[in-house]
């Protein structure tokens, strides 16, 4: 498959997440930040993101730096990571709509903040970080560099893996028991597995 494909797919992406991300964070930005756990790790990790997401992709499409790493791609994998990636800007989606303005690309409690457990939030506490996995999966098999591919899915791991925890301390010091029995009732990123 020619490269342009994968090239184009990938800044379609990023329009994408873009276009669905800014009027929920305008919105959410007009509502004060109350507390907040925002530490040196979470500007470290938050960075790393930006890098995998945005910045290394525009590299591979615009420069020839990483193109050393490139490699053959199969139609089967684009057609997987474009499902995968498609079902990511969905759920993307839907976390927005459901969250509203109780949404922080960080850890923050905003003013009159919501305790959401319904729509996507039912059965999981995360489904913004499914959701960023999801196409960060997509964008693995989208983009056949061995560079791009893979450093948005491990700095989502990363960053996933170290963000949960505080998050949901954060959230059981504000709502206590009633975060406490969503907890029970409902799984961090899969449903019905974890
Ligand atoms: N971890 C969630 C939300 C990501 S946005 C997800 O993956 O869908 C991060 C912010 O969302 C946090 O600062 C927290 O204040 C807020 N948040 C997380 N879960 C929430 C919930 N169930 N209801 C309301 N706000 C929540």
């Amino acid at each position: 498959m020619h490269l342009w494909i994968p090239k184009a797919t990938l800044i379609l992406g990023i329009v994408a997440v873009v276009a669905i991300r800014a009027p929920y964070g305008r919105r959410s930005s007009q509502v004060k930040v109350i507390k907040s756990k925002r530490g040196r790790l979470e500007i470290v990790l938050l960075s790393v993101m930006w890098l995998g997401s945005v910045i290394l992709p525009i590299l591979w499409v615009s420069t020839p730096l990483f193109s050393f790493a490139d490699y053959p791609l199969h139609p089967a994998q684009y057609a997987a990571g474009v499902v995968l990636f498609s079902l990511g800007l969905w759920l993307f989606h839907r976390s927005h709509v459901d969250l509203s303005t109780n949404w922080s690309v960080s850890l923050d409690i905003r003013e009159n903040h919501a305790l959401i457990t319904s729509g996507v939030y039912r059965r999981l506490r995360h489904p913004m970080y499914s959701a960023i996995l999801l196409q960060a999966v997509g964008q693995a098999l989208v983009a056949p560099n061995g560079i791009v591919g893979s450093f948005y899915l491990c700095a989502s791991i990363l960053m996933f893996s170290f963000r949960m925890g505080p998050e949901e301390q954060m959230m059981l010091q504000q709502f206590g028991d009633r975060y406490a029995i969503y907890m029970t009732k409902s799984q961090r990123l899969i449903p019905g597995i974890w």
